[in-house]
């Protein structure tokens, strides 16, 4: 069920409370911590493979930044994440590393005057290459920022280019270096894997000079042609497409390999961590922890629904400067949440749990799943321990297919 939701709109009705009740219990118990999420919508360019929400015309970052300023007010007035204190804190866009610092100082200060942020919170800001020098640096460490995740992407000139990525090949491999040079020890790299450019012996050298660098965290995801993108506006053949899929195939096997050898836990299928130091913004989320987004095209969480803003940055100021937060809210039902569920507990580790399905969702749904696994350990896409089930890492090519084939409807 979709509503508009509007300032005096509330996602709670009767039906939906009786309904979820009993998958609202245990959210409720582990609602004392939240996150929150800002999007900073603004790039320097168009990277050619992103759909994500954001506008090169940096002429209204000031007016923008002021808005978020005010959601943040609006939906602390609004008690989305009721009494919860904060945790984490998450920069992402867009790009938010083009922001000034007294930008990132205005919007976390609104944040800390109206809700309790723990003292050891993970306080996480975006950043590209170009964006990192040691005044940047400095200044975002001082700002409060205690954790980078810079998107380096490739360490290939011609492929940055061809991915019209606004930073240098030299810029991606002295990247890291700079940011612990400043001291930051919280640190995350992203990588893009399955590019025509991006040979076997090229990845095997990016990912020899990656785990080189003992990097905490890193996160490596096989490209997607989106539709509404640069690549995917451009025809491919069907040759193309299952020479695409068998690249990327082959080079998240090797990156499984190299990173589990070089001591890295694949805790989400494209989220590695050395032991102790997983993302605890992604963690929490996967968890199904309640977070708040702010800015156009955020989304929230609280247990029993989900919202998201606007992904027009002018009808977004527009609606905030009238007092209304624009965006549509979907009620979950206990079916969708199940749903939810499997898609995020399949790609971790950790896997399904048969008995917490029965537990949240009835032993009718824990059998319905229990019946189909049998078919899963048959093509080796999963593995059983007692009544956890997890994908293999053969089975996790294909998460979101399975994930789908395991969906209820309602
Ligand atoms: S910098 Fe990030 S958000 Fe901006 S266009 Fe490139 S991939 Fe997309």
């Amino acid at each position: 069920m979709i509503i508009n939701h509007t300032q005096t709109c509330k996602p709670q009705n009767n039906l939906t409370q009786c309904l979820t009740k009993r998958l609202i219990l245990p959210f409720i118990n582990n609602s004392l911590l939240a996150g929150i999420y800002i999007h900073i919508p603004f790039c320097k360019q168009r990277c050619h493979y992103c759909d994500f929400h954001f506008s090169t015309n940096l002429r209204h970052t000031d007016e923008l930044v002021t808005t978020l300023g005010k959601e943040i007010n609006l939906q602390y007035e609004q008690n989305y994440l009721e009494s919860a204190s904060l945790e984490t804190i998450y920069f992402g866009g867009g790009t938010p590393s083009i922001l000034s610092v007294s930008a990132i100082e205005y919007l976390l200060a609104r944040i800390h005057q109206n809700w309790t942020v723990l003292a050891d919170a993970e306080i996480t800001l975006e950043a590209n290459p170009d964006d990192l020098n040691e005044t940047s640096l400095r200044h975002w460490k001082y700002a409060g920022i205690n954790r980078l995740s810079i998107g380096i992407q490739s360490l290939y000139e011609d492929e940055l280019k061809w991915m019209h990525r606004a930073h240098s090949a030299a810029e991606a491999l002295t990247a890291l270096d700079k940011a612990m040079d400043a001291g930051f020890e919280k640190l995350s790299a992203d990588f893009i894997y399955g590019s025509p450019l991006l040979t076997d012996e090229r990845w095997a050298a990016t990912l020899d000079w990656l785990t080189g660098k003992k990097i905490p965290h890193v996160s490596c995801y096989a490209l997607t042609i989106e539709p509404n993108t640069a690549f995917g506006k451009k025809p491919r053949t069907s040759t193309m497409v299952e020479a695409e899929q068998e690249r990327q195939h082959h080079q998240f096997m090797m990156l499984v390999a190299e990173m589990e050898k070089a001591g890295y836990e694949q805790y989400e299928i494209s989220n590695f961590s050395l032991p102790g130091k997983r993302s605890r913004h992604n963690t929490a989320y996967w968890e199904g922890k309640p977070y708040l987004g702010i800015g156009p095209s955020a989304h929230s969480y609280n247990g029993h629904s989900r919202q998201w803003n606007v992904s027009n940055n002018h009808a977004y100021m527009k609606a905030i400067g009238e007092n209304r937060i624009p965006a549509e809210i979907e009620i979950l039902t206990p079916l969708q949440q199940l749903n939810e569920y499997l898609m995020t507990s399949l790609r971790r580790s950790c896997g399904c749990n048969l008995n917490e399905i029965a537990e949240r969702w009835g032993e009718i749904y824990a059998s319905k799943i229990e019946g189909t696994l049998p078919g899963y350990l048959e093509k080796e896409m999963m593995q059983i321990n007692g009544k956890q089930f997890t994908l293999t890492q053969y089975g996790k090519l294909f998460a979101d297919k399975i994930a789908s084939e395991l969906f209820f409807t309602d």
